[in-house]
């Protein structure tokens, strides 16, 4: 019911938001690397401005408390990625009109990825997030359509192709974002905000576990 997904939603974001504190030192650090030293502080920022609005997101249906979540992200989380996770989360939140289930879900994940490509227009490779988003969601598409799997289990297969996507990033050299300033002393290093979206996939496939 409207309800019962909103309700996960916000369970999900309390996991995202403890999670995220406790990595905001690791995700500053990553971005002291290849950055500006403050991916961590943006998305800890971030995600608690969307917490203290758990009442109002209470009373909204999905697709309107994920927008809510998106117009949130863009304007506190500030850099390269408020807009491109928020802007992101904001235009694919349309998806969950219908409600949440397996295929609203596959088309949520669709939309998020073609709005970050389309916005940031990093292509995978190129040492950004998208090396973490297009394999988990095309991972999680085969595995909704194809083989049939439940959504909890295709999720669980996304996070494993989200996690070798942020390994793929280690020896790459940027060539978006700030990192690409860097040249060949990124090299060696994980991308930060593809370290942030495998730590909130892991977040949304707790969820869904529980
Ligand atoms: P800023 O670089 O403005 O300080 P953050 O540190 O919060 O912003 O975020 C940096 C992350 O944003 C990078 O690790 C990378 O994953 C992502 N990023 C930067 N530019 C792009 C882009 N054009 N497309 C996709 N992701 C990007
Ligand atoms: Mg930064
Ligand atoms: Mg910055």
């Amino acid at each position: 019911s409207a309800d019962s997904d909103t309700e996960a939603l916000l369970d999900a974001l309390e996991r995202i938001d403890e999670r995220l504190h406790d990595e905001q030192a690791y995700l500053t650090e990553l971005d002291s690397r290849i950055g500006d030293a403050d991916h961590g502080n943006n998305l800890a920022r971030g995600i608690s401005a969307v917490t203290e609005k758990r009442d109002e997101l209470a009373g909204k249906p999905i697709d309107e408390a994920v927008k809510t979540v998106g117009t949130t992200l863009v304007s506190e989380v500030g850099g390269a990625a408020g807009p491109l996770y928020g802007g992101s989360v904001l235009s694919a939140s349309q998806e969950l009109e219908g409600g949440l289930d397996a295929e609203s879900a596959v088309a949520f994940a669709e939309a998020y990825r073609e709005k970050l490509t389309e916005r940031g227009g990093a292509r995978p490779g190129d040492k950004t997030m998208v090396d973490a988003v297009t394999p988990a969601v095309h991972t999680f598409q085969r595995a909704v359509e194809e083989d049939d799997l439940p959504s909890v289990d295709a999720l669980a297969k996304a996070v494993d192709a989200a996690r070798r996507g942020v390994e793929y990033t280690v020896p790459l050299r940027a060539s978006k974002g700030r990192a690409s300033y860097l040249g060949l002393r990124g090299v060696g290093h994980r991308d930060p905000g593809a370290t942030s979206t495998l730590f909130v996939l892991e977040e949304l496939l707790a969820t869904a576990e529980d």
